[in-house]
């Protein structure tokens, strides 16, 4: 059976990103935020675009001041005044110097801005106290922040609120996104019903569908839920020959174990979908498919469909997708490599973890901040693969590895990050 890691660079080695030419649309800035940049973006200004004023003060010549003192000011002709927006019209000279306010044009001529604290303004002329500390004191120079024709986005880049402002500055409203990944949902298992439907003895609510199409919405992914499909050979293969005809990911859970109503993987050979995944080593989650189906049509973008069949178990499809699945749609959004995930932490358990050290186990709880060093603490009740309940509240899956059956209380841990 693969490992954990092994199962993972399987998936990631699988998975080839969207294209930066076919895969991307141009979007609104305003409709922008959280997706991923599909193109390095260039701006034709310098940042910023004129050498301007850091201070409210005056716009002076360095020569003109650099020996005054309290006690043998300088005395200079204000010949403009220049607000923030104003275009200078005046050239300073010697003797001279311009009102300046933050954010204003330097005018020609002045090379440094003395602060109006360190200046006595008597009439049209102004006293300078304090000689500045250096020539260009309080200038901020054109280009300084960025240089025109520099990359100021690289493509992969995640549009959050900072992103977006540098956008918004170089006047790029409308931007190459990638597309939104779409991923198909379907649950197996003659058992199931939906939220809304009567619940019969020996029923179980669909609540997968709910938890991955929650989880993909969460990732900036399209849902495609094609919700409940029998155990029944037929109803299955109609069900993942019309995903994988649609859809980039295709999640299924359900039927992948070796029970007798198991048909995942009979179909997907007969559909001509290539296994690469059977098991990992994982605990919750040990039953998990991974194929990969080869595509051709006009209307298709990418080249294959990546097919999960995560576990039923509602725990587990969690765990198997918080670990394998969402790097993966990380990966084949067109993230940068540092992005991918997963990401983990290390923690000091506040109780003693148990595992039988078979597998690789992962125990759900809650991440704590404590003076500035994480803290993990399993939920408690069963952790079993059944117990959706004590679920909630979950932002974090301490990892014991094969051979590890127990973490000692303060002991360190590492701990895979999840709801952030
Ligand atoms: P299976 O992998 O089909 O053997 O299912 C394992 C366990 O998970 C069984 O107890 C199922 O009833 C349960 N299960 C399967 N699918 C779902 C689902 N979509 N929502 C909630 N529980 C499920
Ligand atoms: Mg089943």
């Amino acid at each position: 059976m693969l490992t954990v890691k092994e199962a993972e660079s399987i998936i990631l080695d699988l998975v080839q990103p969207l294209d930066s030419q076919r895969d991307v649309e141009t979007i609104d800035l305003l409709a922008a935020s959280g997706r991923i940049l599909a193109a390095t973006v260039t701006s034709s200004l310098d940042f910023p675009h004129w050498d301007n004023s850091a201070m409210d003060g005056y716009a002076v010549r360095f020569a003109d001041v650099e020996n005054c003192s309290v006690n043998q000011p300088v005395i200079l002709e204000i010949v403009e005044e220049i607000p923030a927006g104003y275009q200078p019209q005046r050239t300073i000279q010697s003797a001279q110097a311009a009102r300046i306010l933050t954010g204003a044009v330097m005018p020609a001529g002045a090379d440094t801005v003395v602060m109006q604290e360190e200046t006595r303004r008597e009439g049209s002329q102004v006293s300078i106290l304090v000689s500045p500390s250096q020539p260009e004191a309080f200038v901020r120079h054109r280009g300084a922040f960025y240089e025109a024709g520099m990359p100021l986005l690289k493509a992969g880049s995640v549009l959050n609120p900072p992103e977006i402002a540098v956008l918004a500055a170089a006047q790029c409203i409308q931007v190459p996104v990638y597309r939104r990944l779409r991923v198909a949902i379907l649950s197996t298992g003659d058992e199931l019903v939906s939220p809304e439907q009567p619940l019969q003895p020996g029923q179980l609510v669909d609540s997968n569908q709910y938890a991955l199409a929650a989880l993909i919405a969460q990732a900036g992914a399209v849902p495609i839920r094609l919700g409940i499909i029998p155990d029944d050979r037929e109803a299955l293969k109609d069900a993942i020959a019309s995903a994988i005809s649609t859809a980039d990911i295709v999640l299924s859970t359900g039927g992948v174990s070796v029970g007798d109503y198991d048909y995942v993987e009979e179909i997907i050979t007969s559909l001509g979908g290539e296994i690469h995944i059977r098991a990992v080593k994982i605990k919750p989650g040990k039953p998990l498919t991974v194929a990969t189906f080869k595509r051709e049509g006009e209307n298709l973008h990418t080249r294959q469909c990546l097919y999960f069949g995560l576990p039923g178990n509602p725990v587990s499809s969690l765990v198997t997708f918080w670990r394998f699945v969402q790097p993966a749609m990380r990966k084949l959004s067109g993230f940068k490599q540092e992005a991918w995930g997963p990401f983990f932490v290390q923690a000091r358990s506040r109780i003693d973890l148990r595992s039988d050290g078979k597998r690789e186990t992962y125990l759900w709880g809650q991440l704590y901040l404590v003076n500035g060093f994480y803290e993990f603490e399993p939920a408690s009740g069963s952790q079993s693969s059944g117990n959706l309940i004590n679920l909630v509240n979950t932002t974090g899956l301490a990892v014991m590895p094969v051979a590890q059956t127990w973490i000692q209380v303060g002991e360190l841990v590492q701990v895979l990050t999840v709801n952030p």
